[in-house]
C-alpha cells in the first residue's frame, strides 16, 4: 500500500515530463494565438455544482463522481470535469463585466471512478477550453478549429471530427417523443442503463457503446430532423463556417446530449489508432448552463480534450520530442579544499542562466567525468588541489577532448565565449 499510488492514478516521471511539458505549451501558444486567456479554479468544488452543472442523469454524477464530506460536514466533490467551475467563476467574478465573449481555457487534474484502462484513469488531465458570451455559430467554429489545430500542431493527422446538433429546448421535447415512440417496442431487448435512460434521458441510448443497443437503435428519427428553423440555420452556418476553414467532419447522429442546457452544437474528436478509447476531445454549446447556475441567460460553448490520450497518440506515431537534459558544464571539485570555490562558481554560473550541476558524492575524478558524459554535460571543469591554490579551474571540453587551465575569476567570459564558438 505505501509503495503504489492508488488505482487508476500515475506518476509522471522524469523521463516523460518533458512530454507534458510540451503538450502544454503547445496548448499556450495555441491559445494565445486565439485569444484564449488562462483560468485555474479549485480542484474540488461544493457537489452541488456538478449536480447542477453536469446533470443528475450522466455517468458522471450516476456514477463516477469522487464525493467526500469534509471536517466542516460541507458535502465536497473532486472536479470530474472543468466547465461547471469555469461557470462559477464566470459568474462569482462577475467576468460577464469585462471584454466579450469572455474566451478561457484551463488545464489540470480531473478526478473520476472510472474503470481503469489504457487510456483511462481516475486522475486524469484535461486541456479545455470556454467561449462565453456569444450564440453565434462562428465562436462554434472558432473552438473546433482550435481543437483541430492543438492536435495538428502535435503532428496527429488521423483525426476524424464529428458534429451534431443537439437542437434546444424549443425543439428537443418534440424529438425526444418521436425518439421514444421509435424505442417503445424495442428498449425491453436493451442493456440496464438503456432501460433506465428511457424515461430520464432516451437520447443517451443512442450513445450506448454496446452492440445490441447500438443494433436496436439503428433507423432510429434523428435530431437533426427536428431542429427548429433557429437551431437549423445555427448548425448550417457552422458547417459552411467548418468548410471554409478546410477543416472535415462528419455528421454524427449518435452524437447526443440530452440535458435541456446542452444545445445546438455537439461534437467529439476521435483519433481511430487509439481503438476503444479513441475521443480524444469532446465539445458542446451549452446555452441554458449559465442561466442553471443562477446567472442570467448567457450562451457558451466549450470542448475538454484529455491529455493522457493524447500522449498515448503521440508516443504510438512515434512524434514526441527526445527528453533534453543536457548541460552546459558539469563542475569537479576534487577534495574537501575545492568545494567552496566549485560551489561559488556554480552558484556565480547559474544566475548568468549557464545551466550548470557539480558533484555533491564526493566521487572520484574518474567517475566525475563518466557521470558528465551521461548527463551529458558539454564542458567539465575540474577544481583539485592545485587549481584552487592558483584560483584557476582546468575546461574540458568534452567533444574534443581539448584542456584549457583558466582563471577562476574569467571563467565566465570564457565560458560564454566558448559556449558561442
Ligand atoms: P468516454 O466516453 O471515453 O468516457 P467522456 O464522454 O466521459 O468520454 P468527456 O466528459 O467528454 O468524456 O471528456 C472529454 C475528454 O476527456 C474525453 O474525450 C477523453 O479524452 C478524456 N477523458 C474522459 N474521461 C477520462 C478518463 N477517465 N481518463 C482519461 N481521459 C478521460
Ligand atoms: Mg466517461
Amino acid at each position: 500500500m505505501l509503495t503504489t499510488a492508488p488505482r487508476g492514478t500515475k506518476d509522471i516521471l522524469p523521463d516523460t515530463s518533458g512530454h507534458w511539458q510540451y503538450i502544454e505549451e503547445t496548448a499556450y501558444t495555441v491559445c494565445r494565438t486565439y485569444g484564449y486567456s488562462e483560468i485555474r479554479t479549485p480542484v474540488f468544488e461544493h457537489t452541488e455544482l456538478f449536480l447542477r452543472g453536469i446533470g443528475e442523469t450522466t455517468d458522471i454524477v450516476d456514477k463516477e463522481m469522487y464525493t467526500f464530506t469534509d471536517r466542516g460536514e460541507r458535502s465536497i466533490t473532486l472536479r470530474p470535469e472543468n466547465t461547471a467551475a469555469v461557470v462559477r467563476a464566470f459568474l462569482e467574478h462577475k467576468l460577464y463585466a469585462g471584454p466579450q465573449p469572455t474566451k478561457l481555457f484551463y488545464m489540470g487534474p480531473m478526478f473520476r471512478y472510472d474503470r481503469p484502462q489504457a487510456g483511462r484513469y481516475r486522475q486524469f488531465h484535461q486541456f479545455g477550453v470556454e467561449a462565453i458570451g456569444s450564440k453565434g455559430a462562428a465562436i462554434d467554429a472558432e473552438i473546433i478549429v482550435l481543437a483541430v489545430q492543438f492536435l495538428r500542431k502535435l503532428g496527429l493527422n488521423e483525426l476524424k471530427l464529428n458534429i451534431n446538433s443537439v437542437g434546444c429546448p424549443q425543439c428537443r421535447p418534440v424529438y425526444r417523443t418521436r425518439l421514444q415512440e421509435f424505442l417503445k417496442e424495442k428498449v425491453t431487448a436493451m442493456c440496464g442503463d438503456c432501460q433506465s435512460r428511457f424515461d430520464r434521458n432516451p437520447m443517451r441510448i443512442l450513445d450506448c457503446k454496446k452492440e445490441a443497443c447500438t443494433a436496436l437503435s439503428q433507423g432510429a428519427p434523428q435530431m437533426v430532423d427536428c431542429l427548429c428553423d433557429e437551431c437549423q440555420a445555427h448548425f448550417s452556418q457552422l458547417k459552411d463556417l467548418l468548410t471554409a476553414a478546410d477543416v472535415e467532419f462528419v455528421l454524427n447522429p449518435r452524437l447526443v446530449r440530452g440535458l435541456d442546457y446542452y444545445t445546438k452544437t455537439a461534437f467529439e474528436i476521435q483519433y481511430s489508432p487509439l481503438g476503444a478509447q479513441s475521443a480524444v476531445c469532446g465539445g458542446g454549446r451549452y446555452d441554458g448552463l449559465i442561466e442553471e447556475c443562477g446567472g442570467q441567460p448567457t450562451p457558451g460553448i466549450g470542448f475538454a480534450i484529455g491529455l493522457e490520450r493524447v500522449l498515448l497518440a503521440l508516443e504510438k506515431q512515434n512524434l514526441l520530442p527526445q527528453a533534453k537534459n543536457d548541460i552546459d558544464l558539469y563542475i569537479a571539485p576534487l577534495g574537501e579544499n575545492a568545494q567552496a570555490p566549485a560551489f561559488r562558481l556554480l552558484c556565480q554560473l547559474r544566475q548568468e542562466g549557464i545551466a550548470c550541476d557539480m558533484d555533491f558524492l564526493n566521487r572520484s575524478l574518474k567517475a566525475q567525468m563518466k557521470y558528465a558524459n551521461k548527463y551529458p554535460a558539454k564542458f567539465v571543469a575540474i577544481i583539485g588541489e592545485e587549481e584552487v591554490q592558483q584560483n584557476k579551474v582546468m575546461l574540458k571540453n568534452m567533444e574534443t577532448g581539448e584542456q584549457q587551465l583558466i582563471d577562476m575569476d574569467t571563467i565566465q567570459q570564457q565560458f560564454k565565449a566558448e559556449r558561442k564558438g
